[in-house]
């Protein structure tokens, strides 16, 4: 590392890492023009060095360190620079040309070195800490509008119903006229929908679909049409302008109301637990005859009497009866061989029974608390 000769006093003064300038003017006196052939090797052994260091330093930090130490305040090579000064006027350029060739050596020797690391580092930085836990990626949830409509599906599954599904956007003759809604008929004030044209319409039951699924099948016709449907409502915690529902329909021959009344409360059990109790109540539907409205006792209080339930300890589900003679002559089924039953129930409603949910407009905001609980 030292270069020996003439320079060697002083190389070992640097080597200590003593600046002493005064030292250099001493060496001059001493070696006279001599200083310039030493000063020359001087500053090209600093190079090499230099260099050789940089080359070898895999860290940032450390080509910081490499260039304070050479060119640095009181860095080898501006110790040298400082002494041109002492030289002999006409060898001063020589020595100035090594000098700053030296440093720009140097520089851009460091800027390449630290280039070359810079991604290095960067990804040091960045790079993964095996022993964090992992971060777990957001999983969805099913909306209680799914679950509700999976849990029905699959108990009516289990008395031996299929699925059918049909436009939401429906002819009026299916959702009004086949189902024996005439265009005058008073009970159509009941469903107000939204119309799209004259004789189309935003559908307001799922009750067309048992229309089509007749058409197209002769009894025995057992199947369920689960739904989004439509109404003109004025909002409120039960009401919005869509919400959906869960129609079935049964006809074979010798289908009776003891059977719609024994499905329903197979089914009221298996949905809400083995207490439930299943009421019937008169009613009137322009396709069923007779009909009733069907209720489950409260889930939420068995039957004490809470805010749910309005205190009447009672769960209004919804209407269903024997299917009007009327509407099998819309579909060609004799009603003298064939009966049947039809149910209609609301989807949202059940979901916020079995959920506690407070208002049906939860299940149409985008609020993922709700798919969170
Ligand atoms: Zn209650």
């Amino acid at each position: 590392m030292l270069s020996i000769g003439q320079g060697r006093y002083l190389f070992l003064l640097d080597w200590i890492g003593t600046p002493l300038s005064f030292m250099n003017a001493f060496r001059f006196v001493i070696y006279g023009a001599e200083g310039t052939g030493f000063m020359i090797e001087r500053a090209e052994t600093i190079e090499q060095n230099a260099l050789e260091e940089i080359n070898q330093t895999a860290d940032a930090g450390t080509l910081e360190e490499i260039r304070v130490k050479y060119m640095g305040k009181n860095g080898l090579l501006t110790q040298v620079l400082r002494s041109v000064g002492q030289a002999a006027p006409q060898d001063r350029p020589r020595i100035g040309q090594q000098v700053n060739k030296a440093k720009q050596a140097i520089t851009e020797s460091l800027k390449a070195r630290r280039e070359a690391l810079a991604p290095l580092g960067k990804s040091a930085k960045a790079s993964i800490d095996y022993t964090l836990p992992g971060r777990r990626p957001p999983l969805g949830q099913k909306h209680p509008l799914t679950l509700i409509r999976e849990e029905v599906t699959e108990i009516f599954h289990e008395m031996g119903f299929g699925v059918v599904d049909g436009p939401e956007v429906e002819l009026d003759y299916y959702n009004f006229e086949a189902l024996n809604f005439p265009s005058d008929h008073p009970a159509r004030d009941t469903q107000d929908t939204f119309h799209i044209g004259d004789a189309i319409v935003l559908r307001t039951h799922t009750s067309p679909v048992q229309i089509r699924t007749m058409e197209k099948q002769q009894p025995p016709v057992r199947v369920i049409a689960p739904g989004r449907t439509y109404r003109h409502e004025n909002p409120d915690a039960s009401h919005a302008f869509t919400f959906h529902q869960c129609e079935g329909l049964y006809v074979d021959k010798g289908v009776t109301m003891a059977h719609l009344k024994g499905d329903m409360t197979y089914f009221a059990r298996r949905l809400f637990g083995k207490n439930v109790q299943v009421r019937f109540s008169p009613d009137f539907f322009p396709f069923t005859e007779p009909s009733v409205q069907y209720d489950f006792s409260c889930v939420a209080c068995s039957s004490r009497g809470c805010k749910i339930c309005k205190n009447t300890g009672w769960l209004e589900i919804s209407g269903a009866g024997m299917v009007d003679p009327a509407v099998f002559g819309f579909v060609d089924y004799d009603p003298e061989v064939y009966t049947g039953y039809a149910f209609g129930m609301g989807l949202d409603r059940l979901a916020m029974f079995k959920y506690g949910i407070d208002s049906i407009h939860m299940f149409l905001e985008n609020d993922l608390r709700l798919l969170g609980q």
